[in-house]
């Protein structure tokens, strides 16, 4: 089993694609990112990133085949699972698109937050109403378990499976963790998501708007992350209104990338991937944003489709090393103890 923490992005852009030559570099899909905690395959919003990702998983084939894996438990590893920040266009769109859905032998574990007035379920029924959608979300032939969920709560995927808890009391190292902070810089609210495995931590904070002082809870959250996806949508100027061309963003629940800098260097996360582009924003815009960025917070890069990150645990790095060693088992085992 690989014990690496992977994050790949597969959309990076916010409110709607943004295809065309102006936008090759950082990329014009939607809100999609993946997190594989091993063999695991966790998704983050399912804009239109998600698309060529649902592809790419339903070409790799023997992941869709539940199979028998380690220390005698079953591995479902037919099973993927999809949280929703939130439930508006750019984090759904690409939903009814994404193929693993319609595969008899995929369980897909949706978690998210409710809408205004309807739980997370309706509202992705009501995407695929027969006025709006050919194919209906029951019609989607692979099995779906979708739960809404509360901040308090806890998702945890091991090898007794997906479910959720209270604590993370009793939970071996192999556990996959989910926190969820609900963050109100947002229309409707949004959900921040904290997946720690091995030793590392991904905050996905999109979404999300900074506050005057920075965004106190938010810091808190993400205290010492390993990388924190953090909103970034628009240029200061534009922000404040001062962008000829653009009108002023204040209050639409989105950050500058300097709010997305200081919950960084407030949190002591260790990278910062700015998120979200603004769709009507070029490459060299982006890339502009991304260079005042890196100023403020040394280690920050804009997202872009394609961007892979591959984190590893150092203890288990050095239990690997330690394993290859020609020494003795005893001295060995001992060894590891230390
Ligand atoms: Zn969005
Ligand atoms: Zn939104």
């Amino acid at each position: 089993m690989s014990d690496e923490l992977r994050i790949k992005f597969w959309g990076v852009r916010g409110s709607y694609p943004a295809p065309g030559a102006g936008t090759v570099k950082y990329g014009g899909n939607t809100a999609s990112v993946e997190i594989c905690a091993g063999e695991r395959t966790i998704l983050l919003d399912a804009g239109t990133g998600i698309i060529p990702l649902g592809r790419e998983l339903a070409g790799a084939t023997p992941a869709l085949v539940p199979r028998t894996a380690g220390h005698g438990a079953r591995e479902r590893t037919g099973e993927i699972m999809l949280l929703f920040s939130h439930l508006h266009h750019d984090h759904t769109q690409g939903f009814p698109f994404f193929i693993p859905a319609y595969l008899p032998n995929v369980r897909l574990h949706i978690f998210g937050p409710d809408g205004t007035h309807e739980s997370l379920a309706h509202v992705l029924e009501h995407n695929q109403s027969a006025e709006t959608f050919p194919v209906s979300l029951r019609d989607m032939s692979a099995t779906k378990n979708i739960q809404s969920v509360r901040e308090s709560q806890i998702i945890v995927w091991d090898e007794l499976g997906i479910r959720l808890a209270q604590s993370t009391v009793g939970l071996g190292e192999e556990a996959v963790i989910i926190r969820i902070h609900k963050s109100y810089a947002h229309p409707g609210g949004v959900y921040v998501y904290r997946i720690t495995w091995g030793g590392k931590s991904v905050v996905y904070a999109t979404d999300t708007e900074g506050y005057v002082g920075t965004d106190r809870r938010l810091v808190e959250f993400a205290k010492d992350a390993d990388i924190l996806i953090h909103d970034a949508q628009y240029l200061e100027a534009h922000y404040r209104g001062q962008l000829a061309g653009f009108p002023a963003t204040q209050g639409y629940g989105h950050s500058t990338a300097a709010m997305a800098c200081e919950v960084a260097f407030a949190s002591k996360s260790r990278q910062l991937i700015l998120f979200h582009h603004d769709p009507s924003y070029s490459d060299a815009m982006v890339a502009g944003m991304e260079a005042t960025a890196k100023t403020q917070f040394g280690e920050t890069r804009a997202a872009y489709e394609g961007l892979e990150i591959v984190l590893q645990d150092p203890t288990k790095i050095a239990k690997k090393l330690q394993s290859l060693s020609p020494r003795p088992h005893s001295q060995r085992e001992r060894r590891q103890w230390m």
